[in-house]
């Protein structure tokens, strides 16, 4: 995916210089005032004053009529292109061919801001019969036109626009399945930050397609409401971006002062953003660009500082986004400029969105990856004695809950060992508490290690434990403790010259109709008692006299 957009990223490098470009000669009106067809129709040619076609138009505007005369076309004609730079796309010109001068109605050409060049760069094609004749050119606002105006061979123009749309193509599919896995993980992890990327990711597809004049291709609309589109979805796709940005960096608690201010510069921005739809003036669009730019810098400023704090967010957050806030301003600074957008900036500046959806969208998912395996620990802490690793109480009254309702509904056996180490205040007397927590992990590896997997040992507290012994009748549950208990005298813990023996009274209980938890517990804790009072290191079966009512000890 990435590697199509890189490709067509070096084909737009150096598609449409097959040619030499042909010549392009303009002049402006000698005055500003207002002239009209007629009148510019009969200036004499010196009259008119040469302008460098390679110097931004502004003068241009001031002067509303302009005389192009294009030469050395390729044989299919000549393409002229405006390269407007301007954050709001207003209609620039209207053209009028020779063609039309001939026309004895004075029939007038429309708008021409549609045409197979983009939005952004409207274009006019000059058919191969009129290269070398003038055609006149009067610009509909004085305050919106910057940039320049440039010839192309058809042939070049062509393998440009295809190298521009396949380039824009790439990058907005890749965008959109960088979108969709933001959407998946958002929808998946329950991410909010995610849903403002995602919303982002979809604002910025839409104003591509806006703004590279491929959705004017595809569906006739009127200038006004392309317009009214295009600023929402730029206004909309800054707004997501900051929010997104504040979300990211939580910047609510770091710096909620500058979060609320950002929250407000939002909201103007789409009041101004809403009011440039009604009428474009050039301080209204200076306002909104200062706008963005202020916004893009707070947020460039807090994720420095966060940055120099040592937050981690903050880094990645530089990493992937700081290019795009960095091509945001340079490009926000160029419309504010005359000088038309570089050829380098579009494409640079789409590389970059996608560099930072990419980054972090890996850095949202890998947050999460860690915070999930810390939800992890946390859940099995709650559910692990610290010491031995093995089930604590909680969980083995859960799993002997559902280990009892799987007895009765398959009404297979369900026996119990109660295990108490015998006379173990004595290990931690003589040879302290260390050694008496390393017999106490000895004693749950060595009874671990002998259990089937369907078996569970749990530690209870203390130095009791328990063993549930699913699918295991009274008599063959004495033979599991008997054998546990052989296993136990057979590998005593032994710690350098301390050799450590441990012994211990089971008491073995089965399942009852009556039975809940407790009272099957209580019976195999009486049987224990039972066996140290018989002297312990033995296993005791409960009797028929054990009843639930005895307490625990
Ligand atoms: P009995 O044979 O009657 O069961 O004698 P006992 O000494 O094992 O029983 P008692 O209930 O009198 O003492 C239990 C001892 O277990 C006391 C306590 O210091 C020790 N113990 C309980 N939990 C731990 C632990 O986590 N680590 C260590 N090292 N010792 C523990
Ligand atoms: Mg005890
Ligand atoms: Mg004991």
């Amino acid at each position: 995916m990435l590697g199509r957009v890189l490709l067509s990223l070096v084909l737009l490098m150096v598609a449409g210089r097959a040619y030499a470009a042909p010549e392009l000669t303009i002049g402006c009106s000698p005055t500003s005032a207002q002239l009209t067809l007629e009148q510019v129709r009969a200036l004499p040619t010196e009259a008119w004053k040469t302008v460098d076609p390679n110097a931004p138009f502004v003068d241009l505007a001031k002067a509303e009529w302009c005389r192009l005369q294009v030469s050395g076309a390729d044989t299919l004609g000549a393409v002229v292109r405006f390269k407007v730079s301007s954050a709001l796309i207003a209609p620039v010109a209207t053209f009028y061919w020779p063609d039309v001068l001939r026309d004895d109605q004075g029939t007038q050409v429309g708008v021409e801001t549609r045409s197979f060049g983009g939005a952004r760069h409207p274009s006019v094609l000059v058919e191969a019969r009129h290269t070398g004749q003038p055609i006149y050119l009067r610009f509909l606002t004085r305050s919106s036109p910057r940039g320049v105006l440039e010839a192309w061979g058809v042939s070049d123009f062509t393998a440009r626009v295809r190298a521009e749309q396949s380039f824009e193509m790439a990058v907005m599919a890749s965008m959109a399945v960088l979108g969709l896995m933001a959407s998946l993980f958002a929808y998946q992890l329950g991410r909010r930050v995610l849903v403002y990327l995602c919303l982002w990711v979809i604002s910025v597809i839409v104003l591509r397609v806006l703004e590279s004049g491929l959705f004017t291709t595809w569906v006739s609309i009127e200038e006004d409401a392309r317009r009214l589109l295009n600023t929402l979805s730029l206004t909309v796709a800054i707004a997501f971006s900051v929010v997104f940005s504040d979300r990211y960096l939580k910047l609510g608690d770091h710096f909620p002062r500058i979060s609320r201010l950002l929250m407000a510069l939002v909201l103007v921005l789409i009041g101004v953003g809403l009011l440039t739809v009604g009428q474009v003036t050039t301080h209204l669009r200076e306002l909104y660009n200062a706008l963005i730019i202020l916004q893009f810098m707070l947020v460039g400023i807090c994720a420095l500082v966060l940055f120099h704090r040592g937050d981690e967010m903050a880094r990645f957050f530089i990493l992937g986004w700081s290019p795009v806030l960095v091509m945001s301003v340079v490009r926000t600074l160029f419309f504010l400029t005359p000088a038309p957008l570089p050829v380098w900036l579009e494409p640079l500046w789409q590389v970059t969105l996608l560099f930072a959806v990419f980054v972090l969208l890996l850095v949202t998912a890998r947050a999460t990856r860690d915070a999930e395996r810390e939800m992890h620990v946390v859940r099995r802490a709650a559910s692990h004695d610290a010491l031995t690793g093995l089930a604590n109480r909680a969980s083995l009254f859960e799993a002997l809950k559902s280990g009892m309702a799987k007895a009765r509904t398959t009404r297979a056996p369900l026996s119990l060992l109660f295990l108490d180490l015998d006379h173990f205040k004595h290990v931690n007397d003589e040879h302290g508490h260390d050694v008496g927590d390393h017999c106490l992990r000895h004693f749950a590896a060595t009874l671990q290690s002998r259990l089937r997997a369907d078996d569970m040992l749990a530690r209870l507290g203390g130095e009791e434990f328990v063993v549930l012994l699913p699918g295991v009748p009274l008599e063959h549950a004495r033979k599991v403790s008997d054998d546990l208990r052989n296993v136990l005298s057979e590998h005593p813990l032994i710690l350098g010259d301390l050799t450590c023996r441990m012994t211990v009274s089971v008491g073995v209980a089965a399942l009852r109709d009556e039975d809940d938890a407790e009272s099957l517990l209580k019976r195999a804790d009486a049987a224990v008692y039972r066996a140290k009072a018989h002297g312990r290191d033995r296993t005791v079966l409960e009797t028929v006299f054990d009843a639930p009512a005895l307490s625990l000890r």
